[in-house]
């Protein structure tokens, strides 16, 4: 566990699943990314979900960063991705970690609405298929205004990534709060927003920093710590472009001492702090996450 900014955060593991190893790296040619990863019979690789749990000292704020791909899957979407989700994990860290239950969560930063960061914000209330529910009510869920605009006319590219029974009842739920802009401030002291594009409109990474250290919730910036090689950009982004732009200014911020990544699907650790030799950056040791 790592304190900071006035937080205690962990990184809690939810679930595995599996994309395809040539969509996760883009031009990368298999040669260069089969060694380094867990590859199956169909070409995919292993992929953990991820969430942070942040604690403010005086436990007034109580923040979730994503959930997830939750439970409401059928079985053969679930094999297609062989999703193993483990819907008790973010309850079980509240309660050892630090004697909370998913009742007192306060916040839940949405980074983006793709399945695998938070399918887990709602479940079937009964029979799958049929009527959702929030599984925390009493959250403020934040996202940025642009991302929520892309979800209702999302690009053909990744209209496939969003699906409509994970947020369909958000809005008319009461718990949205929308961060706008391209430097909009947090309600937290002690947390900054970076706001991304790259991957998909107005991702939404939280920051926490205290004098000169940090840690960044990576999102689809860097979803693995294989992705920090900077041409190591997902076909799945709208714009890879983007995203390499965005990672030269988050390593760059790193490079400076100042930043950890904690990232959201690398199943090997939750984060690290890096070091850099010949302009590439590579994991000095894990972080305390
Ligand atoms: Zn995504």
């Amino acid at each position: 566990m790592m304190s900071i900014a006035g937080f205690e955060i962990v990184s809690v593991q939810t679930g595995t699943f599996r994309l395809d190893g040539g969509a996760m790296f883009g031009v990368v040619p298999k040669v260069l990314w089969a060694p380094r990863e867990d590859v199956d019979a169909h070409n995919r690789i292993l992929l953990a979900t991820r969430t942070l749990i942040a604690v403010s000292r005086d436990r007034e704020c109580v923040m979730l960063v994503d959930t997830g791909t939750g439970t409401k899957w059928a079985d053969d979407e679930a094999d297609r991705f062989e999703i193993r989700h483990d819907g008790s994990a973010i309850a079980a860290w509240l309660e050892t970690g630090f004697g909370l239950a998913p009742a007192d969560v306060t916040d839940i930063v949405v980074t983006h609405l793709h399945f695998d960061h938070n399918g887990g914000l709602s479940e079937w209330v009964g029979e799958p298929g049929g009527q959702t529910r929030l599984c925390f009510p009493q959250a403020r869920h934040w996202v940025h205004r642009r991302h929520w605009e892309h979800v209702q006319r999302p690009t053909e590219k990744d209209r496939a990534s969003f699906l409509s029974r994970d947020y369909e009842h958000l809005e008319r739920s009461g718990v949205l709060r929308f961060v706008e802009g391209d430097a909009p401030e947090s309600p937290w002291k002690g947390v900054r927003w970076f706001v991304s594009d790259g991957h998909t409109p107005g991702q939404l990474l939280p920051i926490f920093e205290e004098g000169d250290g940090g840690v960044m919730f990576t999102g689809d910036v860097f979803p693995t710590s294989s992705h920090l090689r900077v041409p190591w950009v997902m076909a799945y982004d709208n714009e890879p472009l983007k995203t390499i732009a965005e990672k030269h200014r988050i390593l760059g911020w790193c490079r400076e001492g100042r930043l950890q990544l904690a990232f959201p699907h690398d199943h090997r650790v939750g984060g690290a702090v890096l070091d850099f030799a010949n302009d590439r950056a590579l994991i000095a040791q894990p972080a305390d996450l």
